[in-house]
């Protein structure tokens, strides 16, 4: 930086106030990309110092929506300060992510660093010589002091970059790639891409929206693409009855990985290029943007309490996360059924992989909805071999006691009210700043059953016993295809080798080959192979003194009865075990619901009033 601009950063970055007024010091940052290909930016900032000798800077450790400590200053590099004349000012680096700066009288100091930016996730950055994406809690190193102050960012890109999109306000059309967050809140809250991205405008509710598309190769249609997208817009406004932004950007980054994170006014969702070519994968997307987009009311207006002021430095706990990620698990899906988006088929073909997806792992028992919220932080985002065993999520359990809940309602009340009235109630009194705490959803969900429903969410929330599907099946005319249903489904497709339908034993262990080895990668718990001792890790080398391989394992399981024992021989550590296993029929491992072909016309009508298609756009 030459010394006209140290000289206009002091100006910029310094405001006199009229007296009376609070004088609010404005950060300014200049974000430059001259090792783009590198995946390095560099960062400077203006920071007027309040005339105090001393100021500490910080950096988050996570960003809102990821409840997860990711330690973001491992990424900065050679940090250094001046004051405006270019002189070197000490700094020194006092804990993980903060640092000391002495000022020497300096009205403003000048913080530079370079910061690493490779990890491909919609919570932190990625910056290569196509383009960047850069969040905020990774990137903008802050005064702990000033989150409430004026960031300012101007960004510099690189001569083949054409285009900056973030949900941050310009100071004025004249001043390119230059940005404001009122304050260090906002800053985090708007993602910014940079780069050439196509971009999609569409208008509902009177509102501007934009799909902006990184990477599409050519690979998706983008119109066809923001024309859902509209659909499911103009659902959930509906849905919540309020438009709370003026603009909204849904940021898709075709980067061959999965996530999206939830802000104010955008999404940043990553998904995979192909995903237009399959109708599976494309409902996943759309599944996605409903997800995301339904957090603009959960979760970003509407918050527990413990979430309202984010501790950018420390774990926020909340046992509210079954509300914000699991009722928004439910309505994603929902929302597609509700828009014409999928069929009612499709729609029950999602609901039954998350109640699949809960009822196959045995931590259900163990860990309750609430307790799997209050430790996200330890737990859900770091899996483990044991996680099966021992954790619920509280997207997928959350989402199918929503469902249960929402039945619920509707059975109580015969019809009249349902959990779209509960969240409305919810928003309607806990939003903005007073937020929620544990116990509300439960007040306003019993005032709108018109009956206390403590035992229930006792059960649902608070315990791990096993959830009751029967109720809601019976409102809605619902019920499980059995294990008897699909064997003869099968047999009437294939007559010719009866065999074929022969039931695998189960010994509930997950292998995979890894390398030719036939290798143990889980193990459920109260299964089989659990009880004999098997390891993840082991290696499996035979059965019955037979040899088994990664390709032969499946058939090989074929050839036992429930209640044999034999002698399994494995490889741990590089030694041999002889152990005794005894084989044993499969649990359920599908739970696929269907409507009753004996569904009364009052159960179907019940079905179209929870999921049929709503959308005047159709
Ligand atoms: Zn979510």
């Amino acid at each position: 930086m030459d010394r006209t601009k140290w000289l206009c950063a002091i100006v910029t970055g310094c405001f006199c106030f009229p007296s009376g007024l609070e004088a609010k010091e404005t950060l300014e940052y200049t974000v430059r990309f001259p090792q783009a290909q590198n995946h390095l930016v560099e960062i400077d900032i203006a920071i007027p110092t309040g005339n105090q000798p001393h100021l500490e800077l910080m950096m988050a450790v996570w960003t809102p929506g990821s409840y997860f400590v990711r330690e973001y200053a491992r990424h900065v590099e050679d940090i250094s300060a001046f004051d405006g004349e270019k002189n070197p000012l000490p700094i020194e680096k006092i804990k993980k992510n903060r640092w000391q700066v002495t000022t020497n009288a300096a009205a403003v100091i000048h913080i530079r660093y370079h910061l690493y930016c490779r990890e491909m996730s919609v919570r932190t950055n990625w910056v290569d010589h196509e383009f960047a994406i850069l969040n905020g809690a990774p990137t903008f190193i802050t005064v702990p002091e000033y989150l409430s102050h004026p960031h300012h960012v101007q960004l510099e890109l690189p001569d083949h970059w054409q285009q900056s999109i973030t949900t941050l306000n310009r100071p004025d059309e004249a001043s390119a790639h230059a940005y404001r967050a009122t304050n260090f809140d906002e800053l985090v809250d708007s993602p910014i891409l940079c780069g050439n991205p196509t971009v999609y405008p569409f208008e509902v509710g009177g509102k501007e929206h934009l799909l902006v598309n990184q990477g599409e190769q050519g690979l998706w249609d983008g119109v066809a693409a923001a024309n859902d997208v509209a659909q499911i817009v103009a659902t959930e406004q509906r849905l919540w009855g309020n438009v709370p932004y003026e603009r909204y950007i849904f940021f898709n980054l075709l980067v061959e990985t999965r996530g999206g994170l939830e802000h104010d006014n955008s999404t940043l969702m990553m998904t995979s290029r192909w995903n237009f070519r399959s109708r599976k994968d494309y409902l996943g997307w759309l599944g996605l943007v409903s997800h995301e987009f339904f957090h603009t009311w959960n979760i970003r207006r509407l918050r527990p309490q413990a979430l309202l002021q984010y501790d950018y430095e420390n774990e926020n706990y909340t046992t509210s996360l079954w509300i914000a990620e699991g009722i928004t698990s439910y309505y994603d899906d929902l929302v597609l059924a509700r828009s014409g988006i999928c069929s009612e088929k499709e729609y029950f073909g999602l609901l039954s992989k998350s109640i699949e997806s809960l009822q196959t792992k045995p931590g259900r028992l163990v860990q309750s909805l609430r307790d799997s919220s209050q430790d996200a932080w330890i737990k859900f985002y770091r899996p483990d071999e044991n996680s099966h065993n021992a954790r619920t999520s509280y997207y997928v359990k959350g989402a199918v006691v929503a469902f249960l809940l929402d039945a619920k309602i509707r059975q109580v009340t015969d019809g009249a009210k349902s959990l779209d009235d509960a969240i409305r109630l919810l928003y309607q009194r806990h939003s903005g700043d007073r937020g929620y705490l544990p116990g509300d959803f439960q007040i306003i969900a019993s005032e709108v059953a018109n009956q206390d429903l403590s035992a229930w969410f006792q059960h649902a929330i608070d315990s791990t016993q096993e959830l009751d599907f029967r109720e809601a099946f019976e409102w809605y005319g619902l019920e499980f295809k059995t294990d008897g249903q699909k064997e003869q489904e099968k047999l009437a497709q294939d007559t010719l080798d009866k065999q074929a339908i022969k039931r695998k034993v189960w010994l509930g262990l997950t292998t995979k080959n890894d390398s030719g080895i036939l290798k143990v990668e889980r193990v459920l718990r109260n299964s089989p192979g659990y009880r004999a001792g098997c390891n993840p890790g082991d290696e499996i080398i035979a059965i019955d003194n037979l040899r088994v391989s990664p390709p032969t394992w499946q058939s090989r399981l074929e050839q036992f009865e429930v209640g044999e024992r034999k002698e399994l021989l494995i490889s741990r550590r590089g030694r041999l075990l002889r152990l005794t296993i005894e084989f044993a029929k499969e649990p359920r491992s599908k739970w696929t619901i269907q409507a009753l072909p004996e569904a009364t016309d009052d159960q179907k009508k019940r079905v179209s009033g929870w999921i049929g298609s709503s959308n005047p756009m159709e």
